[in-house]
């Protein structure tokens, strides 16, 4: 598995998303299990957020990762817009942390653009990298226009990263922003990345184009989505499932290497669109 360099760690090529999972107890055992599993794997970075189960998933990601050498994980959460300013972050990263059992974050995200500006939450996000509370900050749902305005506002530049919707059957990114972030070096972490099992773009699991591609390497349908997206410089997919064995499924997709005919026909069955689209998000 190749992994990536950010922040001063490692990241593996394919991230663990945790949206809906340590919401039922009854549950919670399997998807810790799958959460391991992944770290195992070398699913090293792990996506959570504040919003998600309000802590449920940032606390079974503390229990997650008990026992392994915090050095080797990266763990990303998110702030809630209307958190995301002077008066509430700094006790909302605190939170966070306290529930994940850690002491700092390799990246904390602003979940999206609210009303504090933007001025106002890079301030803070420094002020949480001084003070060691985190190693670097980014954005999330942020379209092209907004990022353009971010980089203009002072440590606007410092952004390492935009979360952002993208999967073969929602490909808008492509034409202005996946280009822009490409280019200022920023990576792009893909959620939704299955489509959420396909339900986000009826078909696409089961269309000709990728089950032809799943058969020939002996792979899956959820294996040629995310390996199309890893054949995009600079894009991080972050599934999220709470069986281990979709997440070793997940984690296999990395030896994926769809041959440039592979990915013309996914061009061909899922073309991106040639015209500005707006952002999709969830
Ligand atoms: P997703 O990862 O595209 O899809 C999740 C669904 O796919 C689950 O139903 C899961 O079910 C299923 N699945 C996972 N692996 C599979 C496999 N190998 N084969 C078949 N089905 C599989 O959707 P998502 O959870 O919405 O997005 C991923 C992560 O991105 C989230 O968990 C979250 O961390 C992040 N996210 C961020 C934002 C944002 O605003 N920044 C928004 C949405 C999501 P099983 O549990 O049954 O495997």
């Amino acid at each position: 598995m190749q992994f990536i360099t950010q922040s001063g760690g490692s990241i593996g090529p394919i991230g663990q998303g945790t949206w809906y999972l340590g919401e039922k107890p009854h549950f919670f055992q399997q998807e810790l299990a799958a959460l391991q599993t992944g770290i195992d794997a070398g699913m090293n970075l792990i996506d959570t957020a504040e919003m998600y189960g309000g802590g449920a998933a940032e606390k079974l990601v503390g229990e997650a990762i008990r026992g392994y050498d915090r050095e080797k994980l990266y763990l990303v959460s998110k702030v809630f817009p209307y958190n995301a300013g002077r008066k509430n972050i700094f006790q909302s990263c605190e939170n966070s942390l306290r529930r994940m059992n850690t002491d700092y974050m390799d990246l904390y995200l602003l979940h999206w653009r609210g009303s504090i500006p933007f001025a106002e939450t890079a301030e803070c996000m420094e002020e949480l990298k001084e003070r060691g509370l985190i190693r670097d900050w980014g954005v999330s749902n942020l379209d092209a226009d907004d990022m353009e305005e971010l980089f203009r506002i002072p440590g606007g530049e410092s952004c390492r990263t935009d979360q952002i919707l993208y999967h073969l059957g929602s490909r808008g990114i492509e034409f202005d922003l996946l280009p822009l972030l490409q280019k200022k070096d920023i990576s792009v972490m893909a959620y939704c990345p299955l489509a959420q099992a396909g339900r986000l773009r009826q078909g696409l699991m089961e269309s000709p184009a990728v089950r032809e591609i799943a058969q020939t390497h002996g792979a899956t349908p959820a294996q040629v989505l995310l390996a199309f997206l890893l054949s995009k410089p600079g894009v991080i997919p972050i599934p999220r499932t709470g069986k281990a064995s979709h997440t070793l499924e997940n984690a296999g997709a990395a030896r994926l290497t769809l041959t440039g005919e592979e990915l013309a026909a996914l061009d061909a069955a899922f073309p991106a669109p040639k015209h500005k689209t707006p952002l999709d998000m969830q």
